[in-house]
């Protein structure tokens, strides 16, 4: 397979038989049963076969990796080697990411469902590159010296916190641990990585790329399992010093508590979302707009934390912009993952595929009308497909504008004023990311400002960079991943007070 093409897989059975992926866990730099001897089976939600057998550690492992990860701190050959060390070595990480590219992307698609065409051009290159960019900022960075009396010389110096509990989600496996490993790791820190149990052999299959490139034994560990009892030994350690997570409000939540029944451990929480789509009426390309929404709520099957989930549209327009936004969604429908021209995928299990199309029958009784889509389709596959749908004639009370849905569902809200449609914007426990669309810079500026949230998109949507921080306001989250800011949060500040004789 060249560099640049997708890769090919028949069938699951097909990929798996090419790929043997591997479920133990990664501690100490080799892989390993959970010491319970405990399994659980991986599901591909393309045909709902088992593709592997995964570790599900438990307290006892979550414990054996936290002490080989300290254990690799105190011993320095990462936490204090020097930073243009630290850089090469995550550079070269990110170069092995990228030479096994088709693998990891075929793995990410036959474990999560997502189109193999968005593995490989958008979740591998993504991590790779979020990994190269972090080892280029390891030595970019100075500490300050504090404009004291010059009878002294006082050092504010930022040093690594120690070990970091990584917790991540389903949605885009490999991209959002690459988020926390990326800052965490270049800034000296060990981590333990829990991936989600739908989602884990990507991360898995990484750990041993981790320390072909040269990251020592122990500092990166891998341990799949249970949120409830992986993720909460994590949440629980006492040795662990910060946890990194990304998922829902509810699990964010449970950080918070866990963090203050053990050591006070920092915690970083990017949560759900609701994002606003505004779209006011003078913005002069509705056609461009309409491709912005639909890609906005579709992509990734709806399962981002930042989709475009709530139109807010102009009412003078409403009828003809969702019909705008129907006629793009057309071509988005859900396919087979495996193929090249597959633009939607499979929802990544059967438990998250009920609970969206519970979402629809709350919409449905709730009094909104279905404009387009609704259904599971494509059920002879044994996947788990839902079509794009939109629901016109919906309020902001009603629970399929309140509550994130994590699924391939636009409900359309209208608007006469634009700070109506401001308030509508806010009217919510989320505050991850907004957009509108007008040729006004006044009012673009002023609603950007207006909108309470981490990111306000401008004239497009999910636009972004590895520059740039991301994450939420409110019951989003706090704490920011990506751009150099997201390196704050895994080190702390130490002053240095040298008092010259
Ligand atoms: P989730 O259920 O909150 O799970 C996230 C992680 O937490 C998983 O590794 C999960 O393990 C673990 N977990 C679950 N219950 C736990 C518990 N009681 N104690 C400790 N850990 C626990 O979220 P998800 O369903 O995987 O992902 C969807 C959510 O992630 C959405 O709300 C979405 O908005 C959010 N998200 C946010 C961002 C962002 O940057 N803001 C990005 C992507 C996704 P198991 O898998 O084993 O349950
Ligand atoms: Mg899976």
């Amino acid at each position: 397979m060249s560099a640049t093409a997708i890769p090919t897989a028949a069938s699951v059975a097909d990929a798996v038989a090419r790929l043997s992926p591997e479920g133990r866990a990664f501690i100490d730099g080799a892989y390993v049963d959970a010491l319970s001897g405990e399994t659980f089976d991986c599901v591909s939600p393309i045909d709902g076969s088992v593709i592997a057998q995964v570790a599900a550690c438990d307290q006892a492992d979550v414990d054996r990796a936290v002490k080989g990860a300290r254990a690799a701190f105190e011993k320095g050959a990462w936490s204090k080697a020097s930073p243009a060390k630290r850089k090469h070595t995550l550079i070269r990480f990110a170069e092995l990411i990228r030479e096994h590219a088709d693998e990891l992307a075929l793995l990410e698609t036959i474990d999560m469902g997502k189109p193999i065409a968005d593995s490989r051009q958008i979740d591998i290159p993504g991590a790779a590159k979020t990994i190269n960019f972090y080892g280029e900022c390891a030595d970019k960075v100075s500490d300050e010296i504090a404009p004291t009396d010059p009878s002294a010389v006082a050092m504010v110096v930022r040093e690594p916190l120690g070990v970091i509990g990584a917790v991540v989600p389903w949605n885009f496996p490999l991209l959002m641990a690459a988020w926390k490993l990326g800052p965490a790791l270049a800034t000296g820190n060990s981590v333990v990585l829990k991936p989600a149990e739908q989602s884990p052999l990507t991360a898995i299959r990484i750990a041993q790329l981790a320390v072909d490139a040269g990251i020592p034994a122990g500092v990166l560990q891998v341990v799949p399992g249970f949120g409830e009892t992986a993720g909460q030994a994590i949440g629980l350690h006492m040795d662990v010093d910060m946890v990194a997570f990304t998922g829902s409000t509810e699990v964010g939540k449970y950080f918070m508590r866990y963090s203050g029944e053990s050591n006070l451990k920092r915690v970083s929480l990017e949560c759900g979302g609701k994002t606003p789509h505004i779209i006011l009426p003078d913005y002069p390309d509705l056609d461009k707009a309409a491709e912005a929404v639909a890609w906005g709520i579709f992509f990734n099957q709806g399962e981002v934390c930042n989709a475009g989930s709530r139109l807010l549209v102009h009412e003078g327009i409403r009828d003809d912009f969702i019909a705008r936004v129907a006629k793009v969604a057309q071509g988005i429908q859900p396919g087979n993952p495996l193929d090249q021209g597959t633009k939607m995928g499979a929802m990544v299990d059967a438990t998250q595929m009920e609970r969206v199309l519970g979402y629809i029958e709350a919409g449905k009784a709730d009094g909104a009308t279905v404009a387009m889509g609704g259904s599971r389709v494509m059920q002879d596959t044994g996947g788990c497909f839902i079509e794009p749908t939109i629901f016109a004639d919906v309020t902001n009370d009603m629970k399929i504008a309140q509550e994130e849905i994590f699924g391939p569902v636009l409900s359309a809200i209208t608007f006469s004023e634009v700070d109506e449609a401001v308030r509508i914007a806010n009217d919510t426990v989320y505050g991850l990311a907004g957009a509108l669309w007008t040729r006004d810079v006044s009012t673009a500026h002023k609603v950007a400002r207006d909108i309470k949230a981490g990111v306000v998109w401008v004239n497009c949507f999910d636009a972004g960079d590895i520059t740039t921080p991301f994450g939420g306001f409110k019951q989003s989250g706090f704490g920011r991943d990506k751009s150099m800011h997201a390196m704050e949060k895994y080190t702390d500040l130490k002053l240095i007070w040298l008092q010259l004789d």
